[in-house]
């Protein structure tokens, strides 16, 4: 760790840090700052929590101080995969720059253009902006990129998840040659990185202990369970428990979710839940309904939740097992954020257990059982289990010959994609 004034920041930027409560930097921050603070081009991964906005807005911030020649702004954009992601992202940069003249404004898709426009005829140093949105203005010539001196992609490999690849390039090449590019992103190894990596001019790559170590400060535990009906049923009885006022609840589809919550507020607790089909405008009150404390529990898919900055979360339920040791990491991030203590209740019934096994395995940890009195699960775990973890399971019957017919071979194996 460094405190914030070796890294020979603005006053007016320390102010702000000092109103934050910010004392020391976080890791990510310690090794970004200089780099960027040099002009460098940067890849950087860090695990969810790192204080990885903060680590891209300060060096901006300082360096638009510092040289307070105005092109025509923009001069900072900030690309995010979601609405969520970049409303949060503003609302840092708004903190930090609290005490500067420097503005920035937003482009969100899902929202009536009209008032983007006004804003942007204000002429805001900085843009923060959702892809889509962004690049009809680019296409309208409404706004003109041509002044960018910092460009940001946050989440960037969820940003090619989504779909953005391409108008993420078609952004990019809007922008001024001469800019310094930051990418940040969960994992360096993403396919199809080649692309956005094209744009970057012999960037430094770190990665600050990897997405998969360093959740030390949170207690992973899971739960066997039978049915969904029992699943919920755990899941109110964990809640109880575990006394805990801030809890995300991760579900693997949208109709789950949607169930879960509606079981959960049959049993008066205070819960919603947000997935990629609720409006917009839904979402935003529900979030914020959730960050206020007025609800308890929040219910999520993956989607929907990634990135998003909910202090205090206390308890992290992993209704059915994550697809993806990524996506479980990225689950678990919601609590024991900035080293604060957490738990992640993973819930297991016996069509699960090799997976939770692959993602102990990816995380290089054990997860500790935990039972609930009186709601233990009929399943009681795999009887034999293999080195791996994984259940060993009951040999395949060899089909017989005289059954499979010349005609119909069978087929190959196909590989399930690993995600
Ligand atoms: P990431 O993007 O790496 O997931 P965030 O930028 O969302 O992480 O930051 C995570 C949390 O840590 C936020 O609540 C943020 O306010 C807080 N934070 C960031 N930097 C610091 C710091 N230097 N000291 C204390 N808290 C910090
Ligand atoms: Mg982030």
């Amino acid at each position: 760790m460094s405190t914030f004034q070796e890294h020979h920041l603005d006053n007016r930027l320390l102010r702000a840090l000092d109103d934050l409560g910010f004392q020391e930097t976080t890791e990510a921050q310690k090794q970004a700052l200089p780099i960027i603070a040099e002009g460098r081009d940067l890849m950087l991964s860090a695990k969810t929590g790192s204080g990885k906005t903060a680590a891209f807005i300060l060096p901006m911030l300082n360096r638009f101080l510092l040289d307070e020649r105005c092109g025509c702004p923009p001069r900072g954009l900030i690309l995010l995969p979601t609405r969520e992601l970049a409303i949060q992202t503003q609302k840092m940069f708004e903190k930090l720059a609290a005490h500067t003249d420097i503005t920035c404004g937003l482009i969100l898709g899902g929202e009536p253009s009209k008032p983007q426009l006004a804003m942007l005829k204000s002429k805001p140093s900085v843009v923060i902006a959702t892809p889509g949105r962004l690049f009809e203005h680019v296409g309208n010539a409404r706004i003109d990129l041509s002044a960018i001196a910092v460009l940001v992609l946050d989440e960037a490999d969820r940003m090619l998840d989504m779909g953005f690849s391409e108008t993420v390039d078609a952004i990019v090449a809007a922008c001024n040659k001469e800019r310094q590019n930051l990418l940040f992103s969960a994992t360096l190894k993403s396919k199809g990185f080649g692309r956005i990596t094209r744009f970057l001019d012999n960037p430094v790559r770190l990665e600050i202990d990897s997405l998969r170590d360093g959740h030390s400060q949170i207690s992973q535990q899971f739960v066997l369970t039978d049915d969904d009906r029992h699943k919920e049923n755990v899941v109110a009885a964990l809640i109880a428990e575990e006394d805990a006022q801030h809890v995300f609840v991760f579900c693997n589809t949208r109709l789950q979710a949607q169930k879960v919550s509606n079981m959960l507020s049959s049993k008066k607790l205070r819960a919603c839940y947000i997935h990629g089909e609720v409006s917009q405008e839904e979402r935003k009150k529900v979030l914020e309904r959730f960050r206020s404390g007025v609800l308890q529990v929040l219910v999520a898919t993956d989607l929907a939740a990634r990135g998003l900055d909910v202090k205090d979360v206390d308890l992290v339920i992993n209704f059915t097992v994550p697809h993806s040791g990524d996506d479980h990491v990225h689950r678990i991030g919601r609590t024991g954020r900035a080293s604060q203590e957490g738990t992640a209740i993973t819930l297991v019934n016996s069509l699960e257990w090799n997976r939770m096994s692959s993602i102990e395995r990816y995380l290089k940890i054990r997860f500790t059982p935990r039972k609930i009195k009186g709601l233990e699960a009929a399943y009681t775990g795999p009887k034999k289990l293999k080195k791996s973890g994984k259940a060993a399971g009951v040999k395949k019957k060899k089909r017989s010959k005289a059954i499979v017919s010349k005609k119909s071979k069978p087929k190959k194996k196909v590989r399930t994609k690993k995600r």
